[in-house]
């Protein structure tokens, strides 16, 4: 099955979200589940979906942003928002910024004002190479 969109599975032990994909799920009967953050067994049994409590920025999929993080400036294409993290797809591979270091996100070119001193665009800090 596809991936639905605005769901999550959470990790009954230690409630990380999005530590199953759909697909490591499908295989869950031959191969038991364990969590790669706890650790722990998981009965898929007993896994459910959690909604994704809001998917803002839908209307930003696909498009060029500019998002703070940490004080830093990553520009990419915006893939995803969750309660996690925010995905980009930069230059140079995916971009995952954790949530809570996010202060904005906005379409790049939305506004014309120059970037204030101080501030800097970096190439991506951290990206999985596998994906590329
Ligand atoms: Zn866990």
């Amino acid at each position: 099955m596809s991936s639905p969109q605005g769901y999550t599975f959470r990790c009954p032990s230690c409630d990380t979200p999005n530590f199953l994909s759909t697909v490591r799920f499908s295989r869950a009967q031959d191969d038991p589940l364990h969590c790669w953050k706890c650790e722990a067994f998981v009965d898929h049994a007993t896994l459910r979906l959690d909604t994704v409590r809001e998917n803002r920025h839908q209307s930003l999929m696909g498009r060029q942003v500019e998002v703070m993080a940490a004080g830093i400036l990553y520009r990419g294409t915006f893939v995803e928002m969750t309660d996690e993290d925010v995905k980009l797809r930069g230059p140079t591979g995916w971009i995952i910024l954790p949530i809570g270091r996010v202060s904005s996100v906005k379409e790049a070119g939305a506004a014309k004002a120059p970037f204030p001193a101080g501030e800097k665009s970096v190439d991506p800090g951290f990206y999985d190479p596998e994906t590329e």
